[in-house]
């Protein structure tokens, strides 16, 4: 097991795209790390890299005490689980967790032995004679975290293994993988593109755009203060209310609203300046009464969250929206304000 520190990590493929634009990024033993991101943003390339499967342009990487950089993938100790979980078909359970053993001209009764073992801990015992076409795709996800925990690895990488699994599974799978994390105690770097996933099951986690780390923090930090818009927008699983406003005076205006200067702002402002007000819908409440420093409007949709209900106000031409606890949420047409807590709105300057 080890820490995995990249300095100035840079990958331009040929043809010219930047995947990598010198990346700054140490994990230390033992951390589940999750990498998140949109689409095309760089996150199975900046996994490829770190196992040797793609060349890195500039920059450096360390895995434990030794510098990989220049290192063929075989002998970099890491093990990397793919999105398609890249299953031989023509094998069994047995052989295909196995593999890497082989690779490693470890002996058939130890190779045996050990994908037994493996096998059992991630409740495959009953399957180790199938082939993979005979699998469901939880089954064939645990097999390839089977073939993974098999090697031994300093590190483990993961490029969205959940991905190919229904809602429900999923949500299974995620609880299982930390736990077993936890158990194994490897250094893991988890990618996904999924905000929820990267909340739940990081120890640390960073947030990516185009090549570029927006973000590096915990769940926590991420979620609460996030760093920028981008990260912003792209955390929650509603999203964060994200309004121009001025600052006047004392206080800010924002929507035609007059709201107070949030705590993380405060002696930040000057008077005139053009801002962003972000807060999230589930740290403002609702209000059928007036209140000072809050979004009067008109409610024009309620969704419904489950446990909760998503109200939006029409607010002086824009949406505001605000997170109501089931049984009272408002009525269609209904006038109401959101009320933000002043120690949880954030102020952007980069919007
Ligand atoms: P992600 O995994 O976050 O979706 P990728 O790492 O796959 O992103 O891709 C990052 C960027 O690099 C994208 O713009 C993608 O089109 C480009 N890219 C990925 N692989 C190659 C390749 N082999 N050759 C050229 N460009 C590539
Ligand atoms: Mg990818």
């Amino acid at each position: 097991m080890a820490a995995i520190e990249l300095t100035g990590l840079t990958k331009v493929y040929p043809g010219g795209v930047k995947a990598l634009d010198s990346l700054d990024l140490v994990i230390p033993d033992g951390e589940f790390f999750a990498l998140l991101g949109p689409s095309g943003c760089g996150k199975t390339t900046l996994l490829r890299t770190i196992a040797g499967l793609e060349t890195a342009t500039d920059g450096s990487i360390v895995i434990g005490d030794r510098d990989v950089t220049g290192v063929q993938p075989g002998a970099r100790d890491v093990a990397m689980v793919f999105q398609d979980y890249a299953l031989f078909p023509h094998m069994d359970v047995t052989d295909n967790i196995a593999y890497p053993l082989r690779i490693k001209k470890v002996g058939k009764a130890a190779r045996a032995d050990k994908a037994r073992e493996v096998g059992e801990r991630l409740g495959l015992a009953h399957l180790m004679d199938r082939r993979p076409g005979q699998l469901s795709g939880g089954q064939q996800q645990r097999v390839a975290l089977a073939r993974v925990m098999a090697t031994q690895a300093q590190a483990f990488l993961f490029d969205e293994p959940l991905s190919n699994l229904d809602a429900r599974l999923r949500l299974e799978a995620r609880t299982f993988l930390k736990k077993l994390q936890r158990e194994l105690g490897v250094t893991t770097v988890f990618v996904t593109h999924d905000q929820a996933e990267a909340l739940a099951m990081a120890d640390r986690m960073a947030v990516m755009e185009n090549g570029l780390i927006r973000q590096i923090g915990t769940p926590a930090e991420v979620f609460q203060r996030p760093a920028n818009t981008f990260v912003a927008g792209f955390i929650g699983s509603t999203p964060m209310n994200l309004l121009d406003g001025v600052v006047r005076g004392e206080r800010l205006e924002v929507a035609g609203c007059k709201l107070p200067v949030p705590a993380s702002a405060e002696g930040r402002l000057s008077d005139g300046e053009k801002i962003v007000y972000g807060v999230r819908p589930e740290y403002m409440t609702y209000s059928v009464e007036p209140v000072e420093g809050a979004f009067g409007g008109k409610v024009s949709i309620v969704e419904n969250l489950g446990a909760a209900h998503l109200v939006t106000l029409e607010v002086g031409g824009v949406i505001v929206q605000v997170v109501v606890p089931e049984g009272s949420e408002p009525a269609l047409g209904a006038e109401g304000f959101a009320v933000p807590r002043g120690d949880r709105a954030l102020i952007y300057r980069d919007g």
